[in-house]
């Protein structure tokens, strides 16, 4: 089927939000477990919960549309998911801790420019109640993003410190 209005690629973006998002509910308690700082894992923790809402935001979304969220795979948080797990295999300690960061920071940019997208189309079509739902969660991943760079000002030099 080609994606030939707005219309249809609203729709197919949110699909694949909804995809990244139940994507990043399986790497997040992972990362949590993994992180050295108290204060990463708690803020993987405090992610997840919010995860879990932004998905119910974007089951609401699908509801006022009347449209289905299944029928797609978001393969870019697919590989920024199997490059975070890879480089979590390839380090430790509170580098590990950094690295996760910079993980979590390229899925949150990630997420924040397809969410700043869609609630610019649902603005578009006049889609107001959606609208207000996406950029809801685009605050909080914007909200995290921040976060995570004030935290890594502290990881970055405990792990930069332990180097051998
Ligand atoms: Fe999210
Ligand atoms: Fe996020």
């Amino acid at each position: 089927m080609s994606v030939d209005t707005v219309e249809k690629l609203f729709v197919d973006e949110l699909k694949d939000l909804y995809s990244a998002e139940n994507q990043i509910t399986k790497a997040l308690p992972k990362m949590a477990k993994a992180a050295t700082s108290s204060e990463l894992r708690t803020a993987f923790e405090t992610h997840f919960k919010e995860t879990e809402g932004q998905i119910k935001r974007l089951d609401r979304v699908f509801e006022i549309l009347g449209k289905t969220s299944s029928g797609k795979t978001c393969k870019g948080m697919r590989g920024l998911l199997e490059e975070g797990a890879e480089v979590m295999g390839d380090t430790e300690g509170e580098v590990r801790d950094a690295a996760m960061i910079s993980a979590a920071q390229r899925v949150e940019h990630y997420e924040m420019a397809g969410y700043g997208t869609v609630r610019t189309y649902a603005e578009l079509l006049g889609q107001n109640e959606i609208a207000n739902l996406l950029q809801q969660t685009l605050d909080e991943e914007g909200e995290t993003n921040k976060k995570l760079t004030q935290i890594a000002s502290k990881v970055n030099k405990h792990a930069h410190r332990h180097a051998a």
